[in-house]
């Protein structure tokens, strides 16, 4: 549709950022912009409508989508942190990184049997998704599908994560 070509169109690609060599999508310029939200918002959420209870908006572009998300769907919203940033972790799934590694946690709002749709900006190595997917199995939550906006397709990503909801590649 219109409005999700406009929404593609703008995510700038900004080169050597954070680091040389790195090619960084930013997607600030797609929230900016009313008609390209509304219409990313709904995208993400097609696939799985009425089939989730509750987002989990990832840490932390994750969390610019996973709002808007889980009030246009109508449901909650819990928010998977990096670790140290939440004050009652009821789970924490450590992952590996290009250099070192990270960790995520979540709150117990996350209950057994609960629905979950996951949100992220960008798809890269999936680490960060697969990691995700622990934590909510971790506290007997059920990850229905994930969502993003951009699937980097260079990288495997989905063999990391499994099967993604990708509204644009590059
Ligand atoms: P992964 O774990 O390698 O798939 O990395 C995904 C995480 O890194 C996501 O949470 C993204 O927000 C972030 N990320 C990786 N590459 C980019 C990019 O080009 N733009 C914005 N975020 C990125």
């Amino acid at each position: 549709t219109e409005p999700l070509i406009r929404a593609e169109s703008l995510i700038r690609t900004i080169p050597d950022y954070p680091e040389p060599g790195i090619l960084f999508r930013d997607i600030t310029p797609m929230l900016a912009d009313a008609a390209a939200l509304r219409a990313v918002i709904d995208a993400l959420i097609e696939p799985f409508a009425g089939q989730f209870d509750v987002v989990g908006g990832i840490e932390a572009r994750g969390f610019l989508l996973a709002g808007a998300v889980a009030t246009v769907a109508d449901v909650g919203l819990i928010p998977i942190r990096k670790a140290g940033k939440l004050p009652l972790p009821a789970a924490s799934v450590a992952y590996d990184l290009e250099y070192g590694s990270a960790a995520i946690e979540v709150h117990d709002d996350i209950t057994p049997g609960m629905r979950v749709l996951l949100v992220d900006d960008v798809l890269a190595t999936g680490g960060t998704i697969a990691a995700a997917k622990k934590l909510v199995a971790q506290l007997g939550g059920e990850v229905v599908g994930t969502a993003v906006l951009m699937e980097l397709t260079a990288l495997p990503g989905r063999n990391v994560a499994g099967e993604v909801h990708a509204l644009f590649e590059a």
